[in-house]
């Protein structure tokens, strides 16, 4: 497995320990701009999400842009809502999107909404009209696109590209006015049909819409058009640099053509690639659609390549940012193994996650030779990496939990764990020899009995023996049962877009992306976890407390299995 961007250089080199970003060159331009005096040393950046769904993690590489580079620069960045589309969007999505930059750990200067922007907008538009720039077009959507011609073949100029001033000033007063159903006029600008650039083509700036719109409610019944609003939006706020993804590379002659017009700030758009990821799909539209048919359980459901669902299936900021700095920014799209992104995550919550021991799927063990009644509180290491985090008590007793894949009666070759005849370590516990088993009516193996040999509390052996293999157990009296949901990858093919004849991309989901444990045993020290709490499971994974958790009965999701296969990929010098 690799990165598949071959502008990235691999295998990829994190953020360094002294915390210093990559080089990327949007840094180097900024750099450039100060030693200019471009904009009199100053660095105002914007992150202008849309509201029409919640971030993702493709939004996490922008934000870390937007908000990381005005930082490193002693400048600031504004939350900017898109809010030009009244149909699409809510507050609950405006909400949600201040909630997750927050939590990625970025405070904004200024909060702003392009909605703010109307009635200016409006004005420039008919200055636009006024100096000859802009003129009401009378053909439909469709003749529109007809028009406008292909990359090879120029465009059509409209019949009413000509309308007099006076004619066009009186039609765009009236469409505000409402005297104008939706979709029977549109408002363009006046710039070359024949231009190479179909962004240049007369592109439409406002349209009617006769929708209420979440901030300015009815006044409008005109909305602009996200270009009509962006790059203008980007100069009232005096943003001197604006990034944005490589798709709207060729607007950015246009967004220039209207501030020559108008002779307003500025701002220099920069774009750079956008995030894909293996076996994920980043785009909101398709995101909202796997909400509303109910395929995932909503947008923050831990299997959502959303910042609120990995937030909920464990994911840390911290793990998120240092996975942004590390796939750096270039110019060309392509796609970044899943796996790198889980490697970061696994890298931060070694380090803080306290372990603890929990059996997903019990199998219960009898010490034989062990006294009913006792119980020892054994020392266990809270974390291995981190000696402050110190060390706490676990219950050992005569009859345990361990995981059912951790007995085999009849053990492959290689095969280390349980078995009759062999010994184990506990971990922090004792070494216990399996002497024999019990089945159920159908043959299964439901008990195992042990004999332990006194002389190895802790797990060390006096006489120096050695046993191949350590499992984790519960102590069945102590252990306290809990829901833990185990996650896959959402979608099963690498490339989710990748689809036959006649299906569309619900058809790659992957079915087993959840499975349930209902009954796991967790050792008693998790008794009160509370929601958003993270702990290494040992040996499994590392887990978060859900939300729905209630006293009484916790429920965990797996962030992340502990085998990290972008670390071997790394090792083997990333091929
Ligand atoms: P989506 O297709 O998911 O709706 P979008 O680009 O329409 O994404 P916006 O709300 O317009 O979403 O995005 C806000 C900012 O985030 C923009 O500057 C956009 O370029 C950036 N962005 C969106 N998706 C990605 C991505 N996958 N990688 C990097 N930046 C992204
Ligand atoms: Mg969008």
């Amino acid at each position: 497995m690799n990165r598949s961007n071959p502008n990235v250089d691999a295998p990829a080199a994190p953020v360094t320990e002294a915390g210093t970003p990559q080089s990327n060159f949007i840094r180097d331009i900024i750099r450039e701009d100060l030693k200019t005096n471009k904009y009199s040393g100053r660095v105002w950046t914007r992150f202008p999400p849309e509201p029409n769904g919640y971030l993702h993690i493709g939004h996490a590489k922008a934000i870390c842009l937007d908000f990381g580079l005005a930082d490193e620069f002693g400048g600031g960045t504004n939350l900017r809502f898109d809010d030009t589309n009244p149909e699409k969007e809510e507050t609950e999505y405006v909400e949600s999107i201040q909630r997750d930059v927050h939590w990625l750990g970025f405070q904004w200067e200024g909060l702003y909404y392009a909605s703010d922007y109307f009635d200016q907008l409006y004005e420039w538009a008919v200055k636009l009209i006024k100096i000859g720039k802009a003129y009401v077009d009378d053909l439909t959507a469709e003749e529109i696109r007809q028009y406008r011609g292909t990359l090879t073949e120029p465009g059509k100029e409209s019949p009413y590209r000509n309308r007099l001033i006076e004619e066009n000033l009186d039609l765009f007063e009236r469409m505000r006015k409402g005297e104008f159903p939706d979709g029977s006029r549109v408002l363009r600008a006046k710039i070359d049909m024949a231009s190479p650039n179909l962004s240049m083509r007369d592109p439409v700036m406002y349209r009617i819409l006769h929708a209420e719109h979440h901030r300015t409610g009815n006044k409008w019944c005109i909305y602009p058009l996200y270009d009509f609003a962006h790059g203008q939006s980007d100069s009232i706020e005096k943003i001197t640099h604006s990034m944005c993804t490589l798709e709207f590379e060729s607007h950015r002659p246009l967004y220039n053509w209207f501030i020559e017009q108008l002779g307003i700030f500025p701002s220099r758009q920069i774009e750079f690639d956008r995030l894909n990821l293996t076996y994920t799909l980043l785009s909101k539209r398709r995101l909202l659609q796997l909400v509303e048919a109910g395929r995932v359980s909503g947008w923050d459901d831990p299997r959502m390549p959303t910042l609120s669902g990995i937030r909920r299936r464990g994911y840390t900021p911290e793990a998120i940012r240092n996975f942004v700095a590390s796939i750096g920014v270039t110019k060309t799209n392509g796609t970044i193994e899943l796996a790198m992104l889980e490697h970061f995550v696994r890298e931060d919550l070694n380090k803080r996650a306290p372990r603890v021991m929990g059996v997903l799927r019990p199998l219960k063990v009898v010490i034989d030779n062990y006294p009913e009644d006792k119980v020892e509180q054994m020392d266990a290491v809270n974390n291995p990496e981190d000696p402050t985090a110190g060390t706490r008590k676990v219950p050992f007793s005569r009859v345990l939990y361990i995981e059912q894949d951790d007995f085999r009666e009849i053990p492959p070759k290689g095969y280390f764990r349980l078995s009759p005849g062999k010994e184990v370590r506990l971990r922090y516990g004792y070494l216990v020899t399996c002497t024999n088993v019990v089945k159920n009516a159908s043959g299964e193996v439901v008990e195992v009995h042990c004999t332990y040999d006194p002389a190895t509390r802790g797990g060390n052996t006096p006489d120096g023996r050695k046993v191949k293999s350590t499992i984790h157990w519960v102590s069945a009296e102590h252990a306290i049962d809990a829901e833990v949901r185990l996650y896959d990858n959402l979608f099963s093919k690498e490339d989710p877009n990748e689809i036959e004849d006649g299906q569309d991309f619900t058809a790659n989901l992957n079915p087993s992306s959840l499975e349930v444990v209902s009954h796991a045993k967790l050792e008693s020290s998790l008794t009160n976890a509370k929601a958003g709490q993270r702990f290494q499971f040992e040996r499994l994974g590392y887990f978060c407390v859900d939300p729905e958790t209630k006293p009484g009965s916790p429920i965990f999701n797996r962030t992340v299995a502990l085998k990290d296969t972008w670390a071997k990929v790394e090792k083997r010098g990333g091929k």
